[in-house]
């Protein structure tokens, strides 16, 4: 048994690959692949439309928001949303309120420097720590006077952190959920602007989704690409250019998948257990330890630390014997990192726990 514990790209459900692998030469008696098909033509636009609609009805997408699929991953978007919302203000530059939070929230900051006037309200980095280990209160953020939007990383992919809160602010919320969106129920009219790469949650790399309330469209600046136009995507039903049509396709396929597990709510139960199931493991170990502030852990991105991290490549090697796969922490961090997405079983999560144990058992003095 192979589990993959990928931060992104990362697993799909078994049943979708499976699926697309006996679609691939034929997708229902059309003779041709998905990969072959018009955008334009009946079958692609059927895909395309049953994917938005069970998108929408999974995160109970209210009418006055539109979804988008576009290319360019949530990097693309670090610069798609300052110069598609800098413009809600007369006066330019635009002041565009972050939070920093982590690896994702510094990367989003420097990009939007170039469309706006940046106020970072709050540094995770100021705790004790030095640290992206926590989210400051909010009763503690710098929130400028009138900023166009206040922009956020829900759950920090890299760090291992992830709010378990919204915050209440009088500007529209922006939030980059590329690796929490659909692992928990969100109230969308929370936000008003959620968008993800695809490839953490939701399926291939080349796929990102964006969901923006509709009064926030038609606001881009002059420099703003056609192709990242909000409102010129939104105009043309996401086939302003060519979409990704594959990935889209997958997409749509994790979507009914997501269905008949029992919808986000479900998938939501398993996920607080399947971390509950580590965390506390870690927690108990003498071996491995969690550095992130309890009450803002993540519950798809666990990272941790071997105590003595000479032991390291032989966790990994151990680990990858056993069929539990890219273990490694990121760069930045080092250490673990197990990233636990919707496609990863329980069984997973409790095959590296028994794992993570025997390993610990031959390893104390
Ligand atoms: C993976 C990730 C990104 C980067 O996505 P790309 O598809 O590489 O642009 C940005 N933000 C978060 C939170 C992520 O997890």
């Amino acid at each position: 048994m192979i589990y993959n514990f990928s931060a992104g790209p990362a697993v799909l459900p078994k049943e979708v690959l499976q699926q697309a692998a006996a679609e691939m030469l034929d997708w229902h008696g059309s003779g041709m692949s998905v990969m072959e098909m018009s955008h334009r033509g009946a079958e692609f636009m059927s895909i395309l439309a049953d994917a938005q609609h069970n998108l929408r009805e999974l995160l109970a997408v209210p009418d006055n928001y539109k979804i988008l699929f576009m290319q360019g991953g949530a990097i693309a978007q670090n610069a798609i949303v300052p110069m598609n919302l800098a413009g809600v203000k007369t006066e330019q530059p635009a002041t565009l309120d972050y939070v920093c939070t982590g690896s994702w929230s510094v990367k989003s900051i420097k990009e939007a420097a170039k469309y706006g006037r940046v106020q970072v309200v709050a540094d995770a980095r100021n705790h004790p720590s030095g640290k992206f280990c926590s989210i400051p209160v909010p009763d503690s953020w710098q929130l400028s006077a009138d900023a166009a939007y206040l922009h956020l990383c829900t759950n920090e992919t890299i760090d291992g952190v992830e709010y378990h809160f919204v915050p209440r602010v009088n500007v529209p919320i922006v939030a980059d959920m590329s690796s929490s969106i659909l692992s928990r129920q969100i109230n969308v009219a929370d936000y008003g602007v959620i968008y993800g790469g695809a490839q953490k949650n939701i399926g291939p790399a080349g796929l990102t989704i964006v969901i923006v309330r509709e009064d926030l469209l038609g606001h881009a600046l002059p420099c703003c690409p056609s192709a990242f136009n909000w409102k010129t995507v939104a105009d043309n039903d996401s086939m302003f250019n060519t979409p990704p049509t594959y990935a889209i396709y997958i997409a749509g396929l994790v979507f009914q998948w997501i269905k008949r597990q029992g919808g986000v709510a479900a998938l939501e139960k398993i996920n607080i257990a399947k971390a509950a199931l580590l965390y506390d493991y870690i927690d108990g170990s003498t071996l491995y330890e969690n550095r992130i502030q309890k009450d803002c852990r993540s519950r798809m991105n666990v990272p941790f630390f071997l105590r003595d991290e000479s032991l390291n490549a032989a966790f990994l090697s151990a680990a990858k014997v056993l069929g539990l796969l890219q273990l490694k922490g990121h760069s930045s961090v080092g250490g673990m990192r197990a990233s636990i997405y919707n496609a990863m079983p329980i069984e997973g999560v409790q095959a590296l726990v028994n794992f993570m144990h025997e390993f610990q058992q031959q390893h104390s003095r």
